[in-house]
């Protein structure tokens, strides 16, 4: 929504006076309790700098997005309702690379039958104007559980039955959603992408329920079914996946959950659990070098795609295709607008061999373009 946050400020927080000015800085992570003078007005110039540069990325988020030396890179906006799918439209997005399908699943006591998805998908695939729509296949697990899929207790639910290991759990229901997914018209404006994969037999195994339902609507033309890139096994593998993946999207959330091995959702954690952790962008790496042995394209649908610090590296890495929040988008663009590919790579191998995220944010902070 475009308004600054922090969290996970722990307990000193509560000691804040009621009244008092503050200063949130949440692109470095720091709250100042009743600044002076001279730090009020520093905030209020940077403000206004910041204001002239989102109306400046605003005014131009319809325009094209390709680098200073001529690479295309497509911006997309992540999506989870017709709403979201307006504003993706509204920020100048070139289409959806994300579209959580949760939100049809979650807060009812019977899964949305095919008609049901096939009418949701259709209203916001309408809505993109006929730009690419990529369709999560259902990510739910053992703690955001429905009534008509009781999942077992589990001691780990992030590394229980979650993502694509409860959609083979449950085949009917993958079934039911893909051949909704391929009700939508025109065909081919929706891809297919599977969360949470950590072996190829997962994607074959999808890939066969999918010309199942093929079949079974007399579809013949080709639809394109990629893989999250969210587990490290996934990333590690990228070649062998990337051979029959038709393109990879890597799920910076989990990815770095899963290779830091921290909780996303532990408060006490939070100030670690930083995307640009060098173990991460090495796995980014690795999944850019496995997919180009098979030309695939790489997408970041993740959270780092929506900091803009992150995406020099990441072009240097190798990723095409940045899905980011929808109101971040015009500044991606205006990002990616300012960059040359040849010094991104620089940056990237020099991030790669950081010892820290901090060290890479001070590196990415004293690179001009
Ligand atoms: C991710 O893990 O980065 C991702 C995009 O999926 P989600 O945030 O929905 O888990
Ligand atoms: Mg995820």
């Amino acid at each position: 929504m475009g308004i600054p946050a922090m969290v996970a400020l722990g307990g000193a927080l509560l000691k804040v006076k009621d009244g008092a000015t503050l200063i949130l800085d949440a692109d470095s992570g720091v709250l100042r309790v009743a600044p002076d003078a001279p730090a009020l007005e520093a905030a209020q110039t940077a403000l206004a700098e910041r204001q002239a540069r989102k109306a400046a990325a605003q005014a131009a988020a319809h325009d094209p997005c390709v680098t200073k030396d001529g690479v295309r890179i497509e911006v997309f906006a992540n999506t989870g309702s017709l709403n979201d799918a307006l504003a993706a439209l509204a920020n100048g997005a070139e289409g959806s690379g994300l579209l959580r399908t949760e939100f049809l699943f979650l807060d009812r006591e019977t899964p949305p039958d095919e008609n049901e998805q096939a009418r949701q998908y259709q209203a916001i695939a309408s809505a993109l104007e006929g730009k690419p729509l990529i369709i999560r296949t259902l990510d739910v697990g053992g703690d955001t559980a429905a009534p008509y899929l009781p999942i077992p207790a589990e001691e780990n639910p992030a590394l229980g039955l979650r993502g694509v290991r409860v959609s083979l759990w449950r085949p009917h229901l993958l079934k039911t959603q893909l051949r909704a997914i391929l009700r939508v018209r025109p065909l081919g404006q929706c891809k297919i992408m599977v969360p949470m994969i950590a072996s190829l037999d997962e994607l074959r195994a999808v890939r066969a329920v999918l010309e199942e339902a093929k079949r079974e609507l007399g579809v013949t033309e080709r639809i394109e079914l990629g893989v999250m890139i969210e587990t490290p096994a996934a990333a590690v593998t990228a070649d062998l996946l990337a051979a029959e993946a038709d393109f990879l999207s890597i799920g910076t959330n989990d990815l770095t959950q899963y290779v830091l091995a921290m909780d996303r959702g532990n408060p006490e954690l939070a100030a670690r659990i930083d995307a640009l952790h060098p173990a991460v962008l090495r796995m980014i790496d690795q999944t850019c070098k496995g997919a180009a042995r098979h030309h695939r394209w790489v997408g970041v649908c993740g959270g780092l795609a929506s900091d803009v610090v992150a995406i020099p590296i990441l072009l240097g890495l190798g990723v095409t295709e940045l899905s980011s929040t929808a109101s971040i988008a015009p500044e991606v663009k205006a990002r990616v607008r300012g960059l040359s590919l040849e010094s991104c790579r620089g940056l990237a191998a020099q991030a790669l061999d950081q010892a820290s995220p901090e060290a890479v944010r001070a590196l990415v902070k004293s690179f001009g373009a």
